[in-house]
């Protein structure tokens, strides 16, 4: 199938005026200005869009974007708990469901083509038979109430993947955080995620609350737990990420959502297990944190991307990437928008270790692409993260989509 636009944005410093995407399945053929159809060619007409990439989501919740509305907020995270945790087992896997489909379409609009989701329930799944993006359905555990057998659980979506060849979708593993799960939840999860090459994800360094539970077993989460719950851990650790470095927590290459909580003697082991850290603008906004220690991770070239987290607790009920774009350059001016662009196209990508196939339009890589119309004569990066408007079109694993709108 040959692809026509006007442009093709290959990679932020490989523009193709006019472009041309060949693609075949789900990978990209060839890409360049003067492709030509072969005979008997399918050739789809994209004038006057530009072909980008696709944004990668790193971390999102699709299954909670019911909750929109339902959260008061600017309290503390204690108190956040404590508005959502009656409120989850009232969420049916249809409800879930619909959550998911609903939030994949929105991101998929506005230029998302994967999103790293994790999946809390993992019910909700069965019934789910396509997402308008590529997703890795983080499987989330916790410890709180007795063994939630990662390996049989990891076993059934496996199966249950198995049985959804044409999708895009992919699996991922996640304890939830260092309150809800303990040290040796945390090993038995790496240690899978290494034996099935899975990226490994957790909430990692949420709140001020998280590290005073984890430096003296006190403060507002305490009372959140079950009071038979006997953590030894709890103790001494001066940090979300020195408890996970004194308990070995980690595997190499994890994806730490949020990470607000920050030291400056965390960083060196942060750079030595070469984790990447996903930042939630908006969320971080919702719950009024201190500022996001940037600085400090990228003296020490740690990764940082960008992700939504959910409705539940943040504005953005769309996912939009661009929304958390805008608001993290706001806080960080200096930060260009060609920097930002790599924090949701190529640095994700090499976060979940596929930067050849995600991220870039180059030959061999996946399909996965948005379609935007934009001025000829502006920046497209600029341009793109600057827009309101929906993205006319996008592509997943080969499979072209152009947005239907009034
Ligand atoms: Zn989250």
């Amino acid at each position: 199938m040959l692809i026509l636009a006007d442009a093709v944005l290959e990679a932020p410093a490989k523009l193709h005026r006019p472009g041309r995407l060949r693609i075949k399945g789900e990978t990209i053929l060839e890409v360049g200005s003067h492709l030509q159809a072969t005979p008997g060619e399918e050739v789809l007409d994209f004038s006057g869009l530009t072909i980008t990439p696709g944004f990668i989501n790193l971390h999102a919740h699709l299954d909670l974007s019911s909750l929109h509305g339902s959260l008061i907020p600017g309290k503390t995270f204690a108190d956040w708990l404590r508005q959502i945790i009656p409120i989850l087992p009232g969420l049916t896997p249809e409800v879930r469901r619909h959550s998911i489909i609903h939030s994949s379409r929105k991101a998929s609009h506005s230029g998302t083509t994967s999103v790293l989701s994790i999946t809390s329930d993992l019910s909700t799944l069965a019934g789910l038979n396509s997402t308008s993006t590529r997703v890795w359905w983080a499987l989330e555990f916790m410890d709180l109430h007795g063994n939630p057998s990662p390996s049989q659980n990891l076993d059934r979506a496996t199966a249950w993947l198995s049985r959804h060849p044409a999708t895009s979708w992919h699996l991922a593993l996640s304890p939830h955080a260092p309150y809800t799960s303990s040290p040796t939840l945390y090993q038995e999860l790496g240690r899978l995620a290494s034996e099935h090459h899975l990226p490994f994800t957790t909430h990692l360094g949420e709140s001020k609350e998280e590290t005073d539970l984890l430096f003296g077993n006190t403060g507002p989460l305490h009372p959140l737990l079950p009071p038979e719950l006997k953590r030894e851990d709890f103790c001494g650790n001066t940090s979300s990420v020195d408890w996970c470095r004194r308990h070995h927590s980690l595997p190499s290459h994890p994806i730490l959502a949020h990470l607000n909580e920050l030291k400056n003697s965390d960083v060196d082991y942060l750079a030595e297990i070469q984790a990447t850290i996903v930042h939630c603008p908006s969320t971080h906004q919702w719950f009024n944190r201190p500022s996001f220690q940037l600085n400090l991770l990228r003296a020490k070239q740690i990764p940082v991307c960008l992700g939504t987290d959910s409705p539940a607790c943040s504005p953005n009920l769309h996912l939009d990437l661009r929304e958390e774009v805008r608001l993290f350059r706001q806080n960080n001016p200096k930060i260009t928008h060609h920097e930002v662009w790599e924090m949701i196209t190529s640095s994700p990508a090499r976060a979940l270790r596929i930067e050849n196939k995600l991220g870039t339009l180059q030959t061999g890589s996946w399909a996965d692409w948005a379609g935007w119309r934009i001025p000829p004569d502006q920046d497209p990066i600029e341009s793109i993260l600057e827009s309101h408007g929906p993205a006319e079109a996008s592509c997943v694993a080969g499979r072209v989509n152009r947005h239907d709108f009034i």
